[in-house]
């Protein structure tokens, strides 16, 4: 097992080189110069986000801004740009890129909200929102890694972005209503508390279903009304906790 893991890095380190290769003639237009990864990020952004219908200018900067490099466990830097999933302990992953442009795409952000998102993992998709929304909470059931990324945002100087450790089936009361909820982990069906906290004219994105899962937009309507459309078929790590003996 480990040595087929071994051998998945090996490739994808050659993948990432092949990147650096077919892209050494382009300028750096995102980060400081010094940045060693500006242009695999810029190459994130329009190949694997902006080709895929992703047109959103705050989500495109976000992802432009945001050093994804730094939330992926440091045998994996190299990959941290490339077009996949990426395992960050305990079991778990952080989303490939394109899905997290869409996931905040499909919040339709103007600036200036409160964001809940529950599955908080490796902290890249708070610290995403957190260059849209005004204040992002943010709840991980794993203590191991809530704690990873409370410490990285904050060395990071991303004082909008709250962490709670914690099971997010019940949402966060205190700083209820939100503007946009964001869920990164699937539930067998989408979670009532949820819904009740998220603000009138407020949507909600997260991935429903076992095995499989569509991602689902719940929309609230001014008048409370609540509407649902499904976006995508997507695979997230299941949401542990108290959803799990409502089955
Ligand atoms: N958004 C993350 C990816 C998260 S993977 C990122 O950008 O890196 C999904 C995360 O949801 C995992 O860390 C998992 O531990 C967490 N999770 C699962 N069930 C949960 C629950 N009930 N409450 C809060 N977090 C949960």
């Amino acid at each position: 097992m480990e040595k087929i893991f071994r051998i998945l890095i090996v490739l994808l380190l050659l993948c990432a080189c092949r990147l650096d290769a077919e892209t050494s003639n382009v300028q750096h237009s995102a980060g400081a110069p010094t940045d060693p990864y500006a242009q695999q990020r810029e190459q994130m952004v329009r190949n694997q986000i902006e080709a895929r219908g992703v047109r959103d200018r705050l989500v495109l900067d976000a992802m432009r801004k945001v050093h994804r490099h730094l939330f992926v466990p440091g045998h994996l830097t190299q990959a941290a740009y490339l077009d996949f999933p990426l395992p960050i302990g305990e079991g778990q992953t952080i989303s490939q890129p394109y899905i997290v442009a869409f996931m905040t795409e499909s919040l339709q952000l103007k600036g200036g909200e409160k964001a809940l998102e529950i599955g908080t993992g490796s902290g890249y998709q708070a610290a995403v929102l957190a260059e849209i929304a005004k204040e992002v909470y943010t709840i991980e059931i794993i203590p191991s890694l809530g704690n990873r990324a409370k410490a990285l945002l904050k060395a990071m100087g991303c004082e909008n972005i709250h962490v709670r450790i914690g099971d997010g089936y019940r949402g966060w009361r205190e700083h209820a209503p939100y503007d946009a909820i964001i869920v990164t982990a699937a539930p067998p069906s989408i979670p009532k508390p949820l819904v009740d906290q998220l603000k009138p004219g407020g949507r909600m994105v997260i991935p429903v279903g076992e095995s499989f899962q569509e991602l689902i937009l719940i929309t609230k309507g001014r008048d409370g009304a609540v509407g649902k459309k499904s976006l995508l078929p997507v695979r997230f790590v299941p949401m542990t906790g108290e959803v799990q003996e409502k089955k």
